[in-house]
This record gives structure tokens, sequence and C-alpha cells, in this order.
């Protein structure tokens, strides 16, 4: 398998550091507000990916942190006359129901922030002892050109970064891209005791802790998260841990593109956010997910209603096709990667950089075919390869986690539907019609082939 890693700028084959394990890293939401659909693309890409990784017989450990102290979150608070602990409280469980609705599979850990603050002390004291870092009047900071590698992930220099980067004035600060490990606390600020005086951690120092503790090393296999995060959160996060620890970060990087609106990047200050909530009460997870999939995770991605409703259509495809072939009689088959070229070009697809553009195009190449085959006579060849073909879809849609639930219709309509048939046998085309309508009416669609009709359930 192949996978794009932007510390390299390449794509490399993957090798975990431990054979058949692989731990994984991803960014989390900062809990201020309900995440919209650009903030699920990495939680959706991702999952998918873990899910993958475990298709392919890995063991995977996948953390994920909660923001759950911040200025945002401060602000907020401020706003609503409230505390931190109950803005991020509230919007911590608001994650937690949205990412159920999207079945994105809980991380293996969530650690907050608040509650590895020790962890963060102890390993700002390690930088301050190895002279990475200094104490200023308004905080802790990290000095970015006492780490010599940084800015390697983004591939410049610290001086060229300097020019693109947003900066906070701070004159006592040694070089402007330098970051704060410790905030102390302002007036009316949640703070907490520390070696240097009564603060916060800063935003990046959490992740370097919670990656090394939770997946108990300080090389992990997989860091990802969106493309904005590469500068200047995982740089910094990078200058941290390899500076405390001497040893490299992270193997492999992986960052996913923007969602846009209209070629803008959906975003906060631009206003044009669509909450995940928002297209969880018109759409299914699956439909949602294979949205999310249908362009390569590194693309741009553009979010309309009407593109997400062509992705209903298509979706809709694959649930009636795998009804159809439900419903006809086929022997038990099983389907390899060996014997079965569907499966193995889907599976070289998303071996390529996990492509699964391509992949979902493979499933889409196999629908046209069951489309092709149920016109014909169900010899026992056909039906042996509609067995196969089922197979295919069922296999491919769990590894990309959309694969539609296919219940058997309602005996009372087969029952209908087999009345029809002897209707229009007997060539009583009125009363036929008027069966087909009472079917119609229990939500279900009939199809009719040269030698049968199907049932199907309308979504
Ligand atoms: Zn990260
Ligand atoms: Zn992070």
């Amino acid at each position: 398998m192949k996978i794009y890693n932007t510390l390299t700028g390449k794509k490399e084959e993957f090798v975990p550091i431990n054979d058949g394990k692989v731990t994984m890293y991803v960014c989390g939401p900062t809990v201020y507000n309900y995440f919209h659909i650009g903030n699920a693309r990495p939680f959706i890409v991702f999952d998918t990916f873990r899910n993958y990784l475990k298709y392919k017989g890995f063991e995977v450990i996948y953390v994920q942190n909660i923001t759950d102290v911040d200025d945002k979150i401060i602000n907020k608070a401020k706003e609503k006359n409230t505390t931190f602990e109950k803005v991020a409280e509230k919007y911590t469980k608001a994650y937690f129901d949205d990412i159920e609705k999207l079945k994105i599979e809980k991380p293996d850990k969530s650690p907050k922030a608040t509650e590895e603050i020790k962890e963060m002390i102890e390993l700002i004291r390690v930088l301050l002892e190895k002279g990475y870092a200094y104490i200023i009047k308004d905080g802790v900071y990290f000095s970015v050109e006492k780490f010599t590698d940084y800015g390697k992930l983004s591939n410049k220099k610290i001086d060229e970064l300097r020019e693109g980067a947003r900066v906070e004035i701070n004159d006592q600060k040694k070089n402007p891209l330098d970051f704060a490990l410790w905030k102390f606390a302002k007036e009316g600020e949640p703070y907490w005791e520390s070696p240097w005086g009564k603060g916060r951690p800063g935003w990046h120092i959490e992740c370097s802790v919670m990656s090394k503790k939770y997946t108990g090393a300080d090389t992990i296999d997989i860091h990802a998260g969106g493309i904005d995060l590469t500068f200047p959160h995982h740089e910094n996060e990078i200058a941290q841990s390899e500076a405390a620890s001497g040893k490299k970060f992270v193997n492999y990087w992986m960052h996913n593109g923007y969602v846009n609106i209209k070629g803008e990047k959906m975003s906060k200050s631009i206003g044009n956010i669509i909450l995940a909530r928002e297209v969880t009460e018109k759409y299914s997870a699956e439909v949602i997910r294979m949205f999310i999939l249908s362009a390569h995770y590194r693309s741009p991605l553009d979010f309309t209603w009407e593109n997400i409703e062509k992705i209903k259509q298509a979706f809709k495809d694959i649930y009636y096709t795998l009804q159809i072939l439900k419903q006809v009689e086929k022997p038990d088959v099983k389907i390899t990667i060996e014997e079965s070229s569907y499966l193995k070009n889907f599976i070289d697809a998303l071996d390529d950089d996990f492509n699964t553009p391509e992949a979902l195009a493979i499933i889409f190449n196999i629908i046209k075919l069951v489309k092709e085959q149920i016109k014909k006579e169900f010899t026992n060849e056909i039906v042996y390869s509609l067995a196969i073909i089922e197979k295919n879809i069922i296999e491919m849609c769990k590894i990309l986690k959309i694969l539609p639930e296919i219940k058997k219709p309602d005996e009372k309509i087969i029952k209908l539907m087999d009345e029809r048939n002897i209707l229009r046998k007997e060539k009583k085309f009125i009363e036929a019609d008027k069966i087909k309508e009472e079917i119609k009416k229990a939500g279900y669609i009939l199809e009719d082939t040269k030698t049968r009709s199907f049932l199907i359930h309308e979504l």
C-alpha cells in the first residue's frame, strides 16, 4: 500500500513500525461550536482509512484529542455568560452525537486537554531544560531557531514561513514564529498551577503529549488532519516532540484537502458554514460518507446541496441493485482478491494513496454489469456470475462503510407481486396495474425484466 507523505512530498510504500500494527493520531475538534461539513471531512476520511487498514488485517490504535480549553472556548463562555467547562461539555457531547450519526467509529482514545495538564507541564519542563524554550512576560515559548529541522513538514525555511504567517506582535519573542507552550493567565481566565506561574497550555503541546501517551511510543506510524493544520500546528508538534525525545515523531503525515463552497474554503470567518448536523438531518450517513469519498482525499471537495443530491441518486443505484440481487436464488460463493479481478482492482485503487473515487467507479462499473445481466435468461452461468457480483459489491461497500441495509420485501408484498404476475399472464392488465399501484403505495417499485419481476423498496 502506498500513501502520500506530506513530509517527503512523495507517495511511499507504507511500512508500519511494528508488523501488523498501526498507530494513528488524528487531530480532533476544539469544542466551542458544532462541527461543520469541512471539519467532518478528515473525521470521515480517516475513519474510512482506519476501516481499510483493519480490512487489510492491521490492528489499529486510533487516537484523537479533544481541545477543551482554548481562547475560542473562553471567548464563547464570556459571550454566553457561562463557564468554559460548560461550553466544552456541551460541544463535546454534540461532537460525539454527530460522529455517531455519521457512523464514525469512536476513536480508541479521546483524551481531553484539561485532563493531561500534568503531562504537558512535564514536556514543557523538558524543553526548557534542553534549551528549546524560554520564559517571557506572558508565557513559556518554544524557540523555533533552536530546532534546526523547523519547517521540514512544510518544506520551507523559517524566513519563508515567517513571510506567509499571521503572527501576533510580541516584542519579547526571539522570533515571530516562536509559539506558546504555556500561556500565563490573564484576569478572569481559567488557569492551572505550573512551576512558571498560573496559566494554561498552548494548543500544539497537547497533541505532542497525547500522541506519545496513548500510543505508548515516541514515534508513531501515521498522523493525520486537514491540510490547514500542516503549518503551524503540525510543524510545531514535530518541533516539540522531536526536540524532547530526540527521535522522529511521525513516519507518515496524511493531510486532506478543504471542503469548498463555490470555490471558497468553508470557514467561520467567511460565514459560509454548513454544519454536519444540517446535512445529517437530510441525508443518511452512507450518502454523506459517499459524498466525502467521491473526491480524492487530498483534492478540494465542493459542497453544494445539488452535489450531495447527485450522490444520493448514485447511492440509490447501489441500494436498488443489492435489493435485486438479494431476490435472485443463488449459490453461496466466496470471493478472494486472487480470484476476483473486481476486488483486486478495487484494492489496487485504495492501495494507491487511498483513491476512493476510483474505488467507487469500480463499484458502479459492476452495477452496470448487473443491469445488463438481469435482462438475460437466468442460466446457471448468469446466476453464478450474479452471486459473485453481489459478494463483490457488499465487500466493497463494507470497506468504504457505505453499505445500505438490505431487507427482504414483506411477505405480503411478495404475494401481491405473484398475484400481479398471474394476472399479467392472463392478460388482465387493468387488474394487474391496480396491484402495481397498491405495491407502490406500500413504498415499493416493481422492476420487470424479461423473465421475472423484482421488488425494490424505494429510498
Ligand atoms: Zn495533528
Ligand atoms: Zn493536533
